[in-house]
C-alpha cells in the first residue's frame, strides 16, 4: 500500500523542529507493507495545506497529516480539510467532556473554551481517541475511499495515535498477506564507498532483485538490503540468502550487523578469548576508553589506560624513548607501537592499543598533514602499527582513529 505524508507547521520549515515524525512514520509504516511515496511539509497557512491535501488525494489517494490540531489560531488543519471534503464542523460533545476530564486530572484547572476547537468533528469523520493529549486524530474518507487522516504534531501523540489507531486500520485495509518493507543491514569498515562497490561488482546494484544502499559514516560503511515486494516470511528468507552473498563477497571487511558497535564485538571475543586490553591514548583523549566501557560487563576485558596527550605522559608513564619521540615525532609508528608495548606491559594486559594522530584543526604539516594518525597493537602475535590518513572534521577523524584501533584488534583475534 502507498500512501503519502503531510508535515504541518512553520517551525519545520524555519528549521526550528526537526521534522521527526516523518521518519517515526516511515519507519512504523513501512513495517506493516505500507510505504510513503511522498512526502511535504507546509506551514501553517491555509491555502497552502488545502492545495497539498487536494495534491496528494489526487495523486494517491491516502494521506496521512501531522500537526496543526492545537488550540490556538495557526492551527488550520481541521477546517481546512473539513472544507476539502465538503464537511461541516460539528461539536462532539462526548470530546468535549474527555477534553474537560483530562484538564482537570492533569492540572485541576477549568478547560479553557480555546480547546473547543478541538471538539470540532467534520460530519462523516472518524473520531481517533488520543490517549496523550488533547486533540482526538481524525479519519475523513470520501465515497471513492479516498482518505485523509490528521494526526496531532506533539510526537508523543502521534506516536500514541500511530500505534493505537492508525496501524490497526491500515492493516484491516491490506487484510491477509500482505508485503512487507523489511531492511537488513550489514557493517563494513576500513574501506571505503567507492572500493566497496567495486568490489561488491554487480551485487553492489542490486542483490537478488532488492536494491542495496552504501551508508557511509565514520564507523564505516553500513550497505541496507530492502525487501518491498514479498510477504513478511518470504520476505526473511530472500534477506537470509542476499546477505549471505554480500557478507562472502564483501568479505572480512563485514563486522557485524545493524546496531552492532564494534566496541562490543570486540570485548565479547576478548573475553571469550581470555584476553585483556590496555589503552594509550594521545589524539583520542580517552575516546577510545569510552567506547569500550560503554557496555555492562566490560570490566571483565578492559583493564584501564593512559590519556598520553603531551610527550611527557608518553615517556613517564608509557616508556617511550626520548630519542624515538625527538628522532620520528609523537606521530609515527615508531612511536605508536613503543606506546601499545608500554600500555600493555604497566598495566598488565595480554593486548595493548595505542593511537597518536593529528586531529586538526591546527597542527599539520606537509609531511603530516591534519588527519594522520597512526595506530599500534601489541600482543596477538607481533606488534603491529598501521598508518591511516583521515578527512573529516576533528570529531570524525578521532572516532575514525577509534574504530581502525578497534577493527585491528578484530582482524587480529580472526587471524590467529
Ligand atoms: P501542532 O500539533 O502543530 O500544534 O504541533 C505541536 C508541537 O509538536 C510543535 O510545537 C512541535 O514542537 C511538534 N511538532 C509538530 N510537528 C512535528 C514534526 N513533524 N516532527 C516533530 N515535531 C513536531
Ligand atoms: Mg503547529
Amino acid at each position: 500500500m502507498q500512501i503519502e505524508l503531510l508535515t504541518i507547521g512553520d517551525e519545520l520549515l524555519l528549521g526550528f523542529t526537526v521534522d521527526t515524525n516523518a521518519a517515526y512514520l516511515a519507519r512504523q509504516l513501512a513495517a506493516i507493507g505500507v510505504e510513503i511515496v511522498h512526502r511535504t511539509t507546509v506551514g501553517d497557512d491555509a491555502e497552502k495545506i488545502a492545495a497539498a491535501v487536494s495534491e496528494a488525494i489526487e495523486r494517491t489517494g491516502a494521506v496521512i497529516t501531522t500537526g496543526g490540531l492545537g488550540p490556538t489560531a495557526d492551527d488550520r488543519t481541521r477546517p481546512v480539510i473539513a472544507k476539502l471534503f465538503g464537511r461541516e464542523l460539528v461539536r462532539d460533545d462526548a470530546i468535549v467532556a474527555q477534553i474537560e476530564a483530562r484538564f482537570w486530572r492533569m492540572t485541576s484547572a477549568k478547560m479553557p473554551q480555546t480547546n473547543i476547537v478541538q471538539a470540532m468533528v467534520p460530519t462523516g469523520a472518524r473520531v481517533l481517541q488520543n490517549n496523550h493529549g488533547t486533540a482526538p486524530g481524525l479519519w475523513i474518507e470520501d465515497a471513492e475511499g479516498r482518505w485523509v487522516a490528521m494526526l496531532p504534531g506533539v510526537p508523543r501523540e502521534m506516536r500514541g495515535l500511530t500505534a493505537d489507531s492508525i496501524i490497526p486500520i491500515l492493516r484491516e485495509r491490506i487484510g491477509v498477506a500482505p508485503t512487507a518493507i523489511i531492511s537488513r543491514t550489514i557493517r563494513t569498515t576500513g574501506i571505503g564507498e567507492s572500493a566497496l562497490s567495486e568490489r561488491l561488482g554487480e551485487l553492489g546494484k542490486s542483490v537478488h532483485g532488492m536494491p542495496l544502499a552504501f551508508l557511509p559514516g565514520w564507523a564505516g560503511v553500513d550497505l541496507r538490503l530492502t525487501s518491498r515486494t514479498l510477504a513478511p516470511d518470504d520476505a526473511v528468507r530472500a534477506l537470509d540468502a542476499a546477505e549471505r552473498e554480500l557478507r562472502d563477497v564483501a568479505g572480512p571487511v563485514v563486522y557485524g550487523d545493524d546496531g552492532d558497535d564494534l566496541a562490543k564485538l570486540v570485548l565479547d571475543s576478548c573475553r571469550d578469548r581470555g584476553h585483556t586490553i590496555a589503552v594509550a591514548e594521545s589524539c583520542t583523549g580517552g575516546l577510545l576508553g569510552a567506547r569500550l566501557t560503554e557496555f555492562p560487563g566490560s570490566s571483565d576485558v578492559f583493564r584501564g589506560g593512559v590519556i598520553a596527550y603531551d610527550n611527557s605522559v608518553k615517556t613517564k608513564l608509557l616508556g617511550v624513548s626520548d630519542v624515538t619521540l625527538s628522532t620520528r615525532g609523537a606521530v609515527s609508528e615508531e612511536v605508536v607501537r613503543e606506546m601499545a608495548d608500554g600500555c600493555a606491559k604497566e598495566l598488565g594486559t595480554t593486548i595493548g592499543i595505542a593511537i597518536t594522530g593529528i586531529a586538526g584543526p591546527g597542527g599539520g604539516t606537509p609531511e603530516k598533514p591534519v588527519g594522520t594518525v597512526w595506530i599500534g597493537i601489541s600482543g596477538l602475535g607481533e606488534t603491529r602499527a598501521l598508518g591511516r590518513q583521515y578527512v573529516g572534521d576533528r570529531e570524525e577523524i578521532r572516532l575514525r582513529a577509534t574504530q581502525a584501533a578497534l577493527d585491528q584488534v578484530r582482524r587480529g583475534i580472526a587471524s590467529l
